[in-house]
């Protein structure tokens, strides 16, 4: 079968291969419980773990005590937003964001159900949000701010020193969702005052099923009330045993993202700049989202209506994006990100996202233009 071209690098990455070789031994004969710390089978786990956090802790500029491993994102925005909740239940205002994943819209709407205050900001046009509505929002009772660090939909990058420096003013907890963003663009917790970030392997050429949240542990010291209980892995916060094969490819792929970046995202951004050269005359062409403060692999473009459905069957089967929400299957969805936007509906439905890869090529980028300039001269 000739597989499609894969740009849907948002949903999820192939784990590179060099990742899946550090994770080998430990489904293998180094398959013992990091928590068992009467024999060299847990050390052996243990120590890999450790190492592991050590890679983490290094790129978002933490000690290890201070991160603890999820099974992803999803699992890490909960018990961010949820936990600080529950361990903080005099102030019960959350401020968010319109653009946000699921994963934190829908830890929110919970909290809301639970009589929880929540305020979704809105965005500027290009999706970027605007620092004095989001000071004009925080209030007395407010205990959190929760801003992603990169969209998932149009790649904009929030300004999260600024948003940092405004909630520590206000004494206000900092979270946001780093999943997209880690090994992308650098992270720094205390240049940008972030006191949870939550972080997932698996967008980043990763094994999916392991993530990590980061809780800050000094000035502020953050509570957190656990939503897993039982054996009382990652400091009670966490229970469950450590995934040791997953953990070790999160912290290969993490190093390996680190070390390659520079050089891959500039390659990775010049694919971008090429894909969106060749498309940028198409009539009635537009792309969504900021141009300079943008994740380098992202182009979310949209067409009129009666061209869209036709680059929509022409590109069926033979290249893999994403079309409209990718997060909502069955019936097509208009993206909650671009409506936030004040994209019309009929153009939020007829959006597509495309992400660039480390396994991308230009030949590759070239055959999907010409597949979609083919469908615009021939309905010209
Ligand atoms: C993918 C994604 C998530 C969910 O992460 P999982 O590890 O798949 O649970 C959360 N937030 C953002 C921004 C994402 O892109």
């Amino acid at each position: 079968m000739h597989r499609p071209i894969y740009l849907d690098l948002h949903a999820t990455s192939p784990t590179d291969p060099r990742v899946v070789a550090a994770m080998m031994p430990y489904f293998g004969e180094a398959f013992g419980n990091p928590s068992s710390q009467g024999h060299g089978f847990g050390w052996e786990a243990a120590a890999a773990v450790a190492q592991a956090r050590e890679v983490l802790a290094a790129a978002i500029g933490t000690e290890v005590e201070e991160l603890i491993f999820t099974s992803g994102a999803t699992e890490a925005n909960n018990l961010a937003i949820k936990g600080v909740a529950e361990a903080y239940p005099l102030r019960r205002h959350i401020v968010t964001v319109q653009t946000e994943h699921s994963a934190v819209l829908g830890p929110c709407r919970y909290l809301e159900s639970l009589g929880w205050a929540v305020t979704y900001l809105p965005v500027q046009e290009h999706g970027l949000l605007d620092l004095a509505v989001l000071r004009a929002a925080i209030r007395p009772d407010t205990l959190l701010v929760s801003v992603m660090a990169a969209n998932n939909e149009i790649g904009v990058l929030q300004p999260l020193v600024e948003i940092g420096a405004i909630a520590r003013a206000r004494g206000v907890l900092f979270h946001t969702d780093a999943a997209q963003a880690i090994g992308k663009i650098p992270l720094d917790v205390e240049r940008m005052k972030i006191d949870l970030m939550s972080l997932t392997a698996h967008k980043v050429y990763g094994p999916k099923g392991i993530g990590a949240l980061y809780i800050r542990r000094r000035s502020p010291r953050v509570n957190l009330a656990p939503q897993l209980h039982g054996g009382g892995q990652e400091r009670g916060l966490r229970s469950g045993t450590l995934p040791t094969p997953l953990i070790v490819g999160f912290g290969e792929a993490i190093a390996l993202a680190l070390a390659e970046r520079t050089t891959e995202l500039e390659r990775i951004r010049r694919l971008r700049d090429r894909l969106w050269q060749h498309l940028a005359a198409i009539p009635g062409i537009q792309r969504h989202g900021h141009r300079e403060q943008v994740l380098p692999h992202t182009l979310n473009v949209s067409f009129p209506p009666a061209i869209a459905t036709q680059v929509q069957s022409c590109l069926r089967g033979r290249v893999a994006y994403s079309h409209a929400s990718a997060c909502s299957s069955g019936r097509p969805q208009p993206s909650h990100v671009l409506r936030a936007l004040g994209v019309p509906e009929e153009r939020a439905i007829a959006a597509f996202r495309f992400g660039i890869g480390r396994g991308t090529t230009t030949a590759e980028i070239d055959t999907v233009a010409e597949l979609i300039q083919g469908v615009v001269v021939t309905h010209a």
